[in-house]
């Protein structure tokens, strides 16, 4: 049976899609079957791995809104091997409202996500920068939550708000969710800011902490507007490196649970 993996922060820019994409194709590189779903609006994911958001009507929006569609039939395969993926449509931004009046509201990607998950190994869910019901459908789905963190002088600002909202639906709708782990992202070894925050995170989240941490890499900005993974846009980049690393790490725990 597959795990599945949100990756969650409500603040914007901190690395969640960066992490989604280039996490999964390593994993996907080392054989693991990949599925990422796009659930932001935004559509950075799906746009990240060279699809173009025009004209799609297979999407999360359709498995999450209309049911007009399994699920399945709006997974695509991606220029990875072992990789796939069900895309974010525009649509998405409308959900929010959608979701309100529907039954079920909160576990609906759940109901989804639980016909595909034998299917794969891993999937993971880019979710939105909010705390709105594509979140908490999000979260409600997953085995556990991945928590990227910029280091930036702000980077545990909104961390209480992110923990109380775990906790939340583990009162309410998904007991059993885990965190499984925070991943340091955007760190500039040169200056001792990124140095104090590491420090800071630790504190907070202890042994939850990945040794790993993903080093500022203009290449790993570049990729995306080329559609590819860093695996595929430069491999040889630290970014490309550093996500490597991270997948090694991230499975070398995985297999000690
Ligand atoms: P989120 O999904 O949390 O909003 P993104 O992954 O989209 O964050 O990252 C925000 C911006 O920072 C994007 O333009 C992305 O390309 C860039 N970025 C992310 N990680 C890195 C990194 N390690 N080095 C350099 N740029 C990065
Ligand atoms: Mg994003």
């Amino acid at each position: 049976m597959g795990k599945t993996i949100a990756i969650f922060n409500q603040k914007g820019g901190v690395g969640k899609t960066t992490t989604n994409i280039n996490l999964a194709a390593c994993l996907a590189l080392k054989g693991k079957r990949i599925l990422i779903l796009d659930i932001d609006p935004q559509g950075n994911t799906t746009s990240g791995v060279g699809i173009s958001k025009k004209g799609l009507t297979r999407t999360t929006y359709e498995i999450l809104v209309d049911d007009t569609i399994a699920p399945e039939e709006a997974i695509m395969h991606t220029s990875v091997e072992n990789m796939d993926i069900i895309p974010a449509s525009v649509q998405l931004a409308g959900a929010e409202i959608e979701l309100v009046q529907l039954e079920g509201r909160e576990k609906r990607l759940k109901k989804a996500i639980d016909k595909i998950k034998s299917n794969y190994d891993y999937i993971f869910i880019d979710c939105p920068p909010s705390l709105g019901l594509l979140t908490i459908n999000s979260l409600t789905a997953v085995d556990s939550v991945l928590i990227p963190i910029q280091c930036e002088f702000y980077a545990l600002e909104g961390v209480s708000q992110l923990m109380s909202t775990i906790e939340l639906v583990k009162k309410s709708l998904n007991p059993d969710l885990q965190i499984q782990g925070v991943i340091l992202s955007m760190f500039d070894g040169r200056t001792n800011l990124s140095i104090q925050v590491v420090e800071e995170v630790k504190k907070y989240f202890r042994e939850k902490v990945y040794t790993t941490v993903i080093p500022r890499n203009v290449r790993l900005a570049e990729a995306p507007s080329y559609g590819m993974p860093i695996t595929e846009y430069d491999p040889k980049s630290a970014g490309a490196a550093a996500y490597h690393e991270f997948a090694e790490e991230f499975l070398d725990l995985e297999a000690e649970e």
